[in-house]
């Protein structure tokens, strides 16, 4: 796997196989690898020419900068991972090379979608998020970028930046990875202590309470079920929503649309954010 630090030489890269009509694949992540990140390499292996990933904590995304201290950094092993998944290319960019001294930053008119959910309780993230993989982009200019439904708001955000600054690029969401208990694949577990982590797997149970009794009980009175489930097994929750797939927050369902759950709780000082659809 060759590695790149400096913007300029990947994008030197990149553009050499460009124009011997190669088709490439994009994975930015924020490193701590594991199976969820590893299968959206798989993915774009199965579609592409080159696969690339990326990996950079990005500071502008983090509202809490204690999140961002504590942000688990293991690049040996991801390395390895990234070589057993048959990964081609790893940019490895210092935070100078993502923004440098006159690197200018936008402003993305991202709509509701900023101020709803994780937007509501991480103000400024979305932005943060943006910039960087708009930044990211303009480094690499791929076919398909592969990101993960295990961050659903995510994705539609960077659905809307692809429109906004008009990327021919093909968006391709990739299933969440689950632990055996239903836990989703994170980069924050590490984080957890043992008990927390047994504890963690509410997190799933009360979207399998949601889906089960989607149909036979109100909205608000199963949100409050779900939400007293995990509070009950130690959490403090953020928010439970149950969404339409715009990401509109609903009152009451049809019976019929697609719906999608939406959690996020934090076990003592760990936020854990997680969503399923439920119909
Ligand atoms: P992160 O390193 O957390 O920024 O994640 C990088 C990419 O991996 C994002 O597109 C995530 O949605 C995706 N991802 C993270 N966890 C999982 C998972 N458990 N399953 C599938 N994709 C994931």
């Amino acid at each position: 796997m060759r590695i790149y630090r400096l913007a300029v030489e990947m994008t030197g890269f990149i553009d050499n196989q460009r124009k011997t009509g190669q088709k490439i694949g994009f994975v930015p992540t924020m490193g701590a690898l594991h199976q969820g990140h590893i299968s959206l390499i798989r993915q774009s292996k199965k579609e592409n020419d080159l696969s690339i990933c990326s990996i950079f904590v990005n500071p502008a995304q983090f509202n809490n900068p204690a999140d961002f201290q504590k942000y688990p950094i293991t690049i040996e092993n991801d390395i390895n991972l990234l070589e057993l998944a048959g990964c081609d290319v790893l940019f490895l960019p210092s935070i100078e090379e993502i923004y440098p001294s006159q690197f200018k930053k936008e402003q993305y008119d991202l709509g509701y979608l900023e101020t709803i959910l994780e937007g509501k309780y991480r103000p400024g993230h979305f932005q943060g998020v943006c910039q960087v993989v708009d930044r990211l982009l303009s480094i690499i200019d791929c076919n398909t970028l592969y990101l993960g439904r295990k961050d659903y708001q995510q994705c539609r955000v960077i659905e809307k930046l692809l429109q906004l600054k008009k990327y021919n690029i093909t968006l391709h969401i990739c299933e969440t990875i689950r632990e055996i208990d239903g836990l989703a694949m994170s980069s924050r577990n590490v984080r957890l202590s043992t008990s927390e982590r047994t504890q963690a797997a509410a997190i799933y149970e009360a979207f399998l309470y949601i889906q089960k009794n989607i149909k036979i009980v109100p909205l608000s009175d199963i949100k409050q079920a779900a939400e007293s489930l995990l509070t009950s097994k130690g959490f403090k929750v953020d928010y439970i929503e149950i969404a339409n797939d715009k990401l509109m927050p609903l009152d009451t369902w049809d019976g019929k649309s697609a719906i999608v759950a939406l959690i996020a709780a934090y076990l003592n000082e760990v936020r854990l954010i997680d969503n399923m659809m439920i119909a």
